[in-house]
């Protein structure tokens, strides 16, 4: 896409930004992250239905932190998940150029975080009917159905962590599935350690979590992590009000305490 390339060539040239991140054609039609800084590389640069990768995964990651200014070419996705890591504290509004395309094709540059906040609102998608229809097939499950479930799906875990690498929410310098002083996490890929490994990321994420996708889309067995990022992002949002990465200086929920804070759904 020709305007795109030209409008990352001319904030390079500039010195608007020291790089940008942004999409290239990748294999199977499938698009991946490019970081560009030098002009001639740009000539590449696409943005379509193809960019779905979180782009704000990388907006933590040292390499990309020492630059002080940052383009970033952004899906919806993307720009959610930048509200969410600015709510927590990970990134300082004021390093960045946060550009999206509307659906008429048309570049937009974000003056702030609040024009980001007002986009996001404006522009959410409706949940996939397939999601809303297996998320319901579960809540219909007893008990020892739904462990049946997710006995079978985890088992096929091989805890490789692409999942983890992949999600722009999953920042912590050390994870708690890395630490082994305590060991908190059996590192084998066994049936009790793949339920407290998922157990323990769900919840990290819960609230947190941003519906971008990336991480059951990348996982090399296929197993549903959308539903269980789904089914607890729900849940926040019923009990909590709370939906991340859609509102700007929004608490977390499981961060803040009140003493009216409803319980009955914990069983
Ligand atoms: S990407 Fe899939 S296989 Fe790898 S750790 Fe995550 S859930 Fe397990
Ligand atoms: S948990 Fe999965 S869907 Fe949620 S923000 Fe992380 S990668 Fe995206």
């Amino acid at each position: 896409m020709d305007n795109i390339a030209k409008n990352i060539n001319q904030l390079i040239a500039d010195g608007s930004v020291d790089i940008f991140i942004g999409y290239v054609k990748g294999n199977d039609n499938r698009a991946k992250a490019a970081f560009f800084n030098i002009s001639d590389k740009v000539d590449n640069a696409i943005f379509d239905a193809s960019c779905t990768q979180n782009l704000a995964v990388y907006l933590h990651k040292h390499e990309i932190k020492s630059f002080a200014k940052i383009g970033i070419f952004a899906n919806y996705s993307t720009l959610r998940a930048i509200i969410q890591l600015a709510n927590e504290n990970q990134i300082k509004a004021e390093k960045y150029i946060i550009q999206t395309m509307n659906k008429d094709s048309q570049i937009i540059t974000f003056a702030n975080l609040t024009e980001v906040e007002s986009y996001v609102q404006a522009n959410r998608p409706a949940p996939a009917a397939a999601m809303i229809q297996k998320l319901d097939s579960l809540s219909k499950m007893d008990r020892d159905e739904r462990w049946e479930f997710w006995s079978k799906e985890l088992a096929s875990c091989i805890k490789c962590y692409a999942c983890r690498s992949a999600c722009p929410m999953c920042y912590c310098s050390q994870c708690t599935t890395d630490c082994n002083q305590p060991q908190w996490i059996g590192v084998p890929a066994h049936g009790q350690g793949n339920f407290e490994w998922h157990i323990m990321r769900a919840m990290h994420l819960a609230g947190r979590c941003v519906a971008c996708g990336e991480c059951q889309r990348v996982c090399p067995m296929e197993i549903p992590l959308g539903l269980l990022n789904a089914r607890l992002n729900i849940d926040i949002a019923t009990n909590f009000g709370e939906t991340a990465g859609m509102t700007l200086g929004a608490d977390y929920a499981l961060s803040s305490y009140k003493v009216d804070d409803k319980e009955h759904f914990i069983r």
